[in-house]
């Protein structure tokens, strides 16, 4: 089977100078703490792509409070607007939700690379399923094509072509590790990221300021910025949408995997699982003592990626 797995990201021109941020008291509140910690200089390098996302992001949105301190009432309210904003930009119903944790879940993944061919349609699901931009073949997953006898993920080729699997090369998914002390979370100077209780780390996306210091600390490479508004063809948007995750994406911010919580949340498997054709990916909830996934970190050899940096991944890799 042949396959392409490039996603790097393009740096687009710059804009207006002004910093939208500014037009919002609530927002200038946040936005004025990052600058104390921060520092002059830094803050405005840091926030610069916002001069790209300035121009197309509306007045309500700038006026919207983080979502953890919305009330029920004003989460309908923004979500309608948000379907109101797909509807209007390109005439397709699409229906957000407002899916919470699952009381007593802890959802984790697992990857058997023994089975993992590179075929690459964990990837391409993703991409789908997710809303990225067509044009750049966006995904949250990238897939490392790997020399025998490494686990070292920084010998890995991500733009790998051909026909796969190489006798002597096995393939590495790698996307949001989920960890449990994620530095992307630590670094975020207005609190847009953060854990949930079921182990998702997911974004705000109307309150990250892209100012990317997340991107930066992931040491999985597990984020992606917005450069430009994703194009995805209307018959093709994926209308099964949850706020935290797969909704289209504002320009300017960062995002990642969210273990498809619109799904998972739901009770079904994630996108990328659910394509795979080897078998290879096990999802499910690490609480619950009679899951396969449960069964397989107690019987297996499992490994974690970067373990010496003390991030305490929920993603696991094992051989048969
Ligand atoms: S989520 Fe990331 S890019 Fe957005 S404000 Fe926080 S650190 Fe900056
Ligand atoms: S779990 Fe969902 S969001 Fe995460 S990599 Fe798989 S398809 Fe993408």
């Amino acid at each position: 089977m042949t396959t392409t797995n490039d996603s790097s990201p393009k740096e687009n021109g710059q804009g207006d100078r002004s910093l939208p941020v500014l037009q919002n008291s609530s927002r200038r509140t946040a936005v004025k703490g990052a600058f104390a910690t921060l520092g002059a200089a830094a803050f405005v390098a840091a926030v610069s792509p916002l001069r790209q996302a300035a121009k197309q992001t509306t007045a309500s949105e700038f006026m919207q409070t983080h979502y953890k301190r919305l009330t029920d009432e004003d989460k309908r309210k923004v979500i309608e607007r948000l379907e109101a904003e797909v509807k209007q930009e390109h005439g397709v119903d699409v229906d957000i939700a407002d899916d919470r944790p699952i009381p007593g879940t802890k959802f984790v993944y697992a990857i058997n690379l023994s089975v993992c061919n590179g075929n690459g349609k964990c990837v391409e699901a993703c991409h789908k399923e997710n809303n990225h931009d067509r044009a750049t073949n966006q995904s949250y997953i990238r897939v490392l094509e790997m020399p025998k006898g490494t686990m070292d993920m920084e010998h890995g080729n991500t733009t790998y072509s051909g026909v796969v699997p190489k006798d002597d090369k096995f393939y590495l998914p790698v996307q949001c590790q989920q960890c449990d002390e994620p530095p992307c979370v630590d670094v975020c100077p207005v609190k847009a990221t953060w854990k949930e209780e079921d182990g998702i780390v997911v974004v705000d996306y109307n309150w990250c300021i892209g100012c990317r210091y997340c991107e930066a600390a992931c040491p999985y490479h597990a984020r992606r910025f917005n450069w430009k508004q994703a194009d995805v063809p209307a018959d093709e948007i994926n209308p099964d949408q949850s706020y935290l995750s797969n909704r289209l994406r504002p320009v300017g911010v960062v995002e990642k995997c969210t273990y498809c919580l619109h799904r998972t949340r739901r009770g079904k498997l994630p996108a990328c699982l659910e394509a795979c054709p080897t078998g290879a990916r096990v999802f499910g909830n690490i609480l619950d003592p009679d899951s396969n996934i449960r069964w397989i970190l107690e019987n297996k050899r499992v490994y974690i990626l970067k373990e010496d940096l003390g991030t305490k991944p929920a993603f696991f890799y094992y051989f048969d």
